[in-house]
């Protein structure tokens, strides 16, 4: 049985990745989701084990000492990994999984896995970027301005990517990330021997 890709989605925040990947789940119920250890606190309707994994900065590091943290990354002073055996697990038994990763995190991906498939969201604009990043109103000014600041950095990334998709609607986005994954799974390496078995 061929593995179950790794479909990773950076983007800076605010670009609506979350909604994207909602939808992209809504479309094809059977991905996988990888629930991510973080170190930051809960927001109001978070819970345990659902959008995170929360624990301490020392749980997380021993967490990683113990290799259940197949890769990490800091963002706005936070700690946020992805657990390791839940990820093998379900990409050995075909499952295919979408993951919400930082760009560190999507290039560890990619180097650790040839499963792996990154694709880079962008916002339509950075004025768009910022209404939406204030509206959202779970974040305090200096938080709205280090993100803000981040995704200027973060934009920079993008080539590194396999894909860019431009989230101007989210349903379209989430098409356009079903087409990539519907190609990824006809590539002929993914198929390898496919032609001897019709
Ligand atoms: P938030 O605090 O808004 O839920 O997430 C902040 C950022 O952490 C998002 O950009 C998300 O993509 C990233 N993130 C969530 N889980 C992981 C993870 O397991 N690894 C990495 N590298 N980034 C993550």
């Amino acid at each position: 049985m061929s593995k179950g890709l790794l479909i990773s989605v950076s983007g800076p925040s605010g670009t609506g990745k979350g909604t994207v990947l909602d939808k992209v789940k809504q479309q094809d119920p059977d991905f996988g989701t990888s629930v991510s250890v973080t170190t930051r606190a809960p927001r109001e309707g978070e819970t345990e084990g659902v959008e995170y994994y929360f624990r301490t900065r020392e749980q997380f590091m021993s967490m990683f000492e113990e290799g259940e943290i197949l890769e990490y990354d800091e963002f706005v002073g936070n700690l946020y990994g992805t657990p390791t055996i839940p990820l093998q697990e379900m990409s050995d038994n075909g499952t295919d999984v979408l993951l919400d990763l930082t760009i560190a995190g999507s290039m560890a991906l990619k180097e650790n896995f040839e499963q792996s498939v990154t694709i880079f969201l962008l916002p339509p604009s950075f004025s768009e970027l910022e209404n939406r990043l204030r509206g959202r109103g779970t974040e305090d000014e200096a938080h709205v301005a280090a993100r803000l600041e981040m995704a200027r950095q973060e934009i920079d990334y993008a080539p590194r990517f396999d894909y860019v998709v431009v989230n101007k609607d989210a349903d379209e986005a989430a098409r356009q990330i079903m087409s990539i994954i519907t190609a990824e799974k006809c590539r002929y390496i993914r198929n390898s021997g496919i032609e001897k078995t019709i």
